[in-house]
């Protein structure tokens, strides 16, 4: 057995064969971490005494109940900006360098019934902001596929300990693309549920109109498995919502016959690689090809997303951020007022993104501006709302690219607005709230991951599971990097 190889399923499978014991699979991880985290740095902390003691707990379990569910015993990383009881959660700040989560957020209680084995926190851009994980306070993390390239962001880390093979899965945050984009430049699986599948009790808040918790792994029926243990409606995150739950792991097929595909022209555009272009048109065809009806559909309000994202993230930024003041939270700098206090702690215990974005969100949501900026933002996201629901009308799924390129290279981008711009494709889908997938699509000629984003209604993940599983059957791709 490769531990590099193990699915969810095929692991769980093993473990109810006893052929292996979660022991056995925590302690592969570990080695694994131990033989390519120096190189990758997906992790912010590993949590080796911990995940040996709970995997040992997890045998007695399975031996005492013969309790065994999907997930039970196999190892997966957590994103920093998700609290584990216990545990720092620093979401790659300098601010929160020393913080403990003293509670478990909604999902990390959800997965504990199940007992999967935690391995460690992964690193991320600070607070979730960005698109290459180069914003994190504690050095960057290296795509598995390439090393002088990044993973993407800001769930990097997380997608690259997936990838690389040091966990079988991962839990990731998702506010304009930041599951999807790394999953696609990492190849693997990355499913963001609609707003309000999760709760989000116990993710450290960015931009909370769209912040949402989802999933990484190596094959789409993995994400049906993780997925469902995580979803349901929560009193402690009035955002998530009562709505039933299918079986998603039912809603795996292998045939398309009759499911009405729309392919939105304005993700076509000029200046797509053709690299990827290539890609995602081949997945067209193979969705054709499984019984598809395949047709063009216009969002036309779509270009607007991101300069209306760059409004109204800051904004909720600027009021998020505001508890990190140097009294309630993380580091404290010393000074001879308050305000001295305010200022030396923000000042040292902050990174540049996350300062420009407080301050283009006071400055957006002051007297005098709100109504140029925040509230006209706001007017552009009831459009691409709009356009959304329109499309759905007509249509089960939408597909498009997950990212304009794949995996850019470390030093390649200089200005926040070309980072900005990553999020092009992705982040319509969080400003509509609807759920989407990011799927392997295939290798560029030197070897980068693309990924082929699907896209449903508000909670029709069923709907993205079926198509995911039947494209990435027929695509076939196995994809592992020279680690
Ligand atoms: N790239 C986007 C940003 O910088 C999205 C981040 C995310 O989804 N957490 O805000």
């Amino acid at each position: 057995m490769n531990f590099t190889d193990l699915t969810i399923k095929s692991a769980s499978e093993l473990i109810a064969k006893k052929e292996v014991s979660a022991k056995e699979l925590a302690e592969m991880s570990l080695e694994r971490i131990k033989e390519v985290d120096d190189k990758v740095h997906a992790f912010l902390y590993v949590a080796e005494k911990e995940a040996m003691e709970q995997a040992d707990e997890v045998d007695r379990m399975i031996i005492a109940d013969n309790e065994n569910f999907a997930l039970t015993g196999i190892p997966y990383s957590v994103k920093d900006c998700i609290l584990v009881k216990g545990m720092k959660a620093t979401a790659a700040s300098k601010i929160l360098e020393n913080y403990v989560a003293p509670y478990d957020a909604t999902v990390i209680e959800k997965l504990k019934k199940v007992s999967p084995v935690m391995m460690g926190k992964t690193n991320l851009d600070e607070f979730a902001m960005g698109a290459s994980t180069l914003y994190s306070a504690y050095g960057p993390t290296k795509n598995p596929y390439d090393l002088s390239r990044v993973p993407g962001g800001s769930s990097g880390g997380s997608a690259a300990s997936v990838a690389s093979g040091e966990v079988i899965f991962s839990i990731g945050s998702d506010t304009f693309g930041s599951i999807r984009q790394p999953a696609s430049f990492c190849g693997v699986v990355g499913m963001k549920p609609t707003y309000g599948r999760v709760s989000r009790f116990g993710l450290i808040a960015m931009c909370s109109s769209m912040d949402q918790i989802g999933v990484f792994t190596r094959t789409v029926e993995d994400a049906a498995l993780a997925l469902q243990m995580i979803v349901g409606q929560d009193v402690k995150d009035s955002t998530s919502l009562p709505k039933l739950v299918p079986d998603y792991s039912a809603a795996l097929s292998e045939d398309l016959k009759g499911m009405k595909i729309g392919i939105p022209k304005e993700f076509f555009v000029e200046g797509i690689d053709p690299e990827v272009r290539a890609i995602v048109e081949n997945a067209i065809k193979q969705v054709e090809a499984l019984g598809a009806e395949v047709s063009e559909v216009s969002l036309p309000n779509v270009p607007y997303s991101v300069p209306a994202y760059y409004i109204i993230a800051p904004v909720e930024i600027s009021a998020n951020l505001s508890r990190y003041d140097g009294i309630r939270y993380g580091l404290s700098v010393p000074g001879k007022t308050l305000e001295e206090v305010y200022y030396n702690s923000r000042s040292q215990g902050l990174g540049a993104e996350v300062k420009r974005r407080i301050m283009i969100g006071t400055y957006a949501s002051s007297a005098g501006y709100y109504d140029a900026y925040y509230k006209k933002a706001k007017q552009i996201e009831s459009l691409v709302q709009q356009d959304f629901k329109s499309a759905f009308d007509k249509f089960d799924l939408l597909l498009t690219p997950v990212s304009p390129k794949p995996a850019f290279k470390i030093d390649e981008k200089k200005d926040p607005v070309s980072m900005y711009l990553e999020d092009v494709f992705t982040g319509p889908i969080n400003l509509a709230g609807v759920p989407a997938m990011s799927v392997p699509g295939g290798l560029t000629k030197s070897g980068l991951p693309v990924g082929v984003q699907l896209i449903a209604n508000h909670f029709a993940e069923e709907k993205l599971f079926q198509a995911g599983h039947a494209l990435e059957k027929s695509l076939n791709l196995k994809l592992k990097p020279n680690l």
